[in-house]
């Protein structure tokens, strides 16, 4: 968790800005056969006779990420993941990506070097090739901005507004294992800080803390969907929570729903965590963010094609508009669901 006083520190200044950009990309590849041009000139140019998908996302160093427990590298593929995740929400694939980046004299080339590791790794693991960006400097602090490029038939695309009544609700994966990592490293911090030479034993939490710090986003959903000739009738990607998330879907598509909490999948690590922390983990699973997995509605008839798949759990389904969004508790109580959480006094 420590940055090693002993590595080299070499001054941006050194480099020039050319001379950075040059450093720091030189290794990447293009792949992608819609790359026409990448780094290097005015503008990357793209061809592409499918329909073009673009997103960006900005993450400001203490707003969004604390160096003090998230290493550069983990964090430049966080960067390209909460991205990638969703062109994937579109049911899309991910192509190319653009990396813009303002940051401040306190960081060495090294530093940046360790951020573009991770960013490479992302780009290579997922096959997306880096396309441009910007640099410049900051008076404070790093801030990354990624946009990221996709690719889709224009009749694959899935969109949050078409869930139907009676259409099943499904995500991928398990939930609330992002935000417990960070709740474990939150607190490792604040022990770290009472005592420097503490050494933190993260064994028990490691599942959580590599949710937190080292997220996948879901291309292999896409790809398992089209195999099992799934398209769903809506979909996103769980940044922000499943209860916000669903909330986003019933608004847009103009219906409720009703998610089971005994349905909710959580990993063990997160039930016994939660004990330990003292929170409840529906609490956990609804609100706790950052888990980058996928929600989608499926209609009832192709419930059989994903039946038993253990990358899916059907979680509850789309209703009249006029039910409202409802958790159903484990007591078979009604409770309204909220944006965090639900509202346990109504
Ligand atoms: P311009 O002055 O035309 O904006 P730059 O000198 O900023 O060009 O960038 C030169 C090339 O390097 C461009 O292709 C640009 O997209 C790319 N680039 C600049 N910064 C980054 C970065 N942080 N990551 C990846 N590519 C970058
Ligand atoms: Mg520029």
């Amino acid at each position: 968790m420590l940055e090693d006083k002993n590595k080299k520190a070499t001054s941006l200044a050194e480099l020039g800005e050319f001379g950075l950009i040059d450093h720091l990309t030189k290794y990447f590849k293009v792949g992608q056969e819609t790359t026409k041009k990448g780094i290097g000139d005015d503008c990357a140019v793209i061809s592409d006779a499918n329909e073009t998908l673009i997103t960006t996302d900005l993450l400001v160093e203490g707003v969004h990420f604390d160096l003090s427990y998230v290493p550069l590298k983990h964090l430049g593929y966080k960067a390209v993941m909460v991205n990638l995740s969703d062109v994937y929400a579109m049911n899309a694939e991910a192509t190319q990506i653009t990396v813009s980046l303002a940051v401040s004299n306190r960081f060495p080339l090294e530093a940046l070097e360790e951020l573009y590791t991770g960013i490479q790794l992302a780009c290579d693991t997922y096959k997306v090739d880096l396309i441009g960006g910007d640099t410049t400097s900051s008076t404070k602090g790093i801030l990354i901005s990624i946009t990221a490029l996709g690719s889709a038939k224009k009749e694959d695309i899935v969109y949050r507004d078409g869930a139907k009544p009676n259409d099943l609700i499904v995500v991928t994966g398990d939930i609330g294992g992002a935000y417990l990592g960070l709740q474990v490293l939150e607190r490792e911090k604040e022990v770290f800080k009472v005592n420097p030479q503490s050494q933190p034993d993260l064994e028990a939490y490691s599942y959580l803390v590599e949710r937190q710090l080292k997220p996948e986003a879901r291309k292999d959903v896409v790809k398992l969907l089209k195999d099992l000739d799934i398209k769903p009738t809506s979909m996103i990607d769980i940044s922000d929570g499943l209860s916000s998330e669903i909330m986003h879907i019933c608004t847009q598509s103009k219906v409720g729903c009703n998610i089971y909490e005994d349905k909710l999948p959580l990993d063990p690590q997160v039930i016994s965590t939660c004990e330990e922390f003292e929170i409840d983990s529906t609490m956990v699973a609804l609100s706790g963010g950052e888990d980058y997995e996928l929600l989608f509605t499926i209609s009832m008839d192709d419930f059989d094609k994903l039946k038993g798949n253990p990358n899916f759990t059907v979680i509850g389904h789309i209703t009249e508009e006029n039910v409202g969004k409802n958790l159903i508790t484990r007591a078979n109580q009604q409770i309204k669901l909220k944006a965090q959480g639900w509202n346990s006094f109504e």
